[in-house]
């Protein structure tokens, strides 16, 4: 691995690992990209630190200035990682059904967390932001559901590292949506690197991606209140709405049989890798799925005993 400079020069640095145990390992191989395995803990460590340089390197703020971002947590725990070493400041407004981990992690990491009531969702987290934004000098919202620098730092770095990784040999990509930056930037670079490559969308049951009547799931990360602007369904090449039941299911397999400690939007999306492994028609057919954080942060939901 080398010698870093500092902790952010780790970020990205994720092993894809195979899965060992699954009922069509004799139709397909599924492999899984750890991104718990940065230092933030997530997929969105990645997103913390691009936010962070483009709103210096744009000078949306000045070096002192304060980053304010609606979050669940994990871009909030991203960008505050970023942070570290710099005099930026950064606020997370968090609705408050989300993992109280997450908001100790975002404290420990010297971000200051707001609270907004679940009832008012995503949306009242955004709200929220811009009136902190419109009272706060030097302050900007990167605004994660609308900047393109999401799914661009996918297209960037994961992207190409699955490509890299498995030199080339890609059928079908696998991940859940919340804002949907992981999966929009991703699927649109393994699609120009192969059009052939089936890009396969993942959201719990109580959003609206495809269709679905909005409501509430345990599912946490992902899953769409409205559409985010860079959503394109052209890179949709399938949707699954997975319930939470067996997104938590998945979860404990994970566990017991792969060692891996995932969230549950891991497992809602290894839920739908099994089905694309059962499913696929091309013969020992590469899959990868995306575990975007780590069970760790949700101990406190009892996510094994769900
Ligand atoms: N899983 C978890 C645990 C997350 O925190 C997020 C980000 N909210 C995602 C998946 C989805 O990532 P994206 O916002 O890029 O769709």
């Amino acid at each position: 691995m080398g010698l870093f400079n500092n902790i952010q020069e780790t970020i990205g640095r994720t092993p894809l690992v195979k899965i060992n145990h699954h009922p069509f390992k004799e139709r397909a191989q599924i492999f899984a990209k750890l991104e718990y395995m940065n230092p933030g803990g997530s997929v969105k460590d990645r997103l913390g630190k691009k936010l962070l340089e483009e709103a210096l390197r744009t000078k949306k703020i000045s070096p002192k200035g304060t980053l304010i971002e609606p979050t669940a947590g994990n871009t909030g725990i991203g960008l505050a990682l970023a942070a570290i070493h710099t005099d930026v400041k950064v606020i997370c407004v968090v609705p408050e059904k989300f993992s109280i981990e997450k908001q100790m992690l975002m404290k420990a990491l010297g971000a200051q967390v707001i609270h907004t009531p679940t009832e008012k969702g995503m949306e009242g987290a955004i709200e929220k932001a811009k009136q902190l934004a419109a009272e706060i000098p030097d302050s900007h919202i990167p605004l994660q559901f609308e900047n393109e620098v999401n799914p661009l730092t996918y297209y960037e770095t994961l992207g190409p590292e699955i490509v890299k990784e498995l030199d080339g040999k890609v059928d079908i990509f696998i991940a859940g949506a919340g804002s949907g930056g992981t999966f929009t930037g991703t699927a649109r670079f393994l699609k120009e690197f192969n059009k052939h490559i089936k890009t396969v969308i993942v959201e719990p049951q109580g959003s609206i991606l495809n269709g679905g009547v909005p409501g509430p799931h345990k599912t946490e990360g992902i899953g769409m209140e409205f559409i985010p602007s860079f959503i394109n369904p052209d890179y949709f090449d399938k949707i699954y709405t997975i319930s939470d039941e067996e997104a938590f299911y998945q979860v404990k397999q994970l566990a017991r049989l792969e060692g891996m400690l995932v969230g549950s939007s891991s497992g809602a999306a290894f839920a739908a890798a099994l089905k694309e492994a059962e499913n696929t028609t091309k013969e020992g057919a590469n899959i990868i799925v995306i575990f975007p954080d780590s069970s760790e942060r949700y101990l406190s939901k009892n996510i094994y005993e769900f």
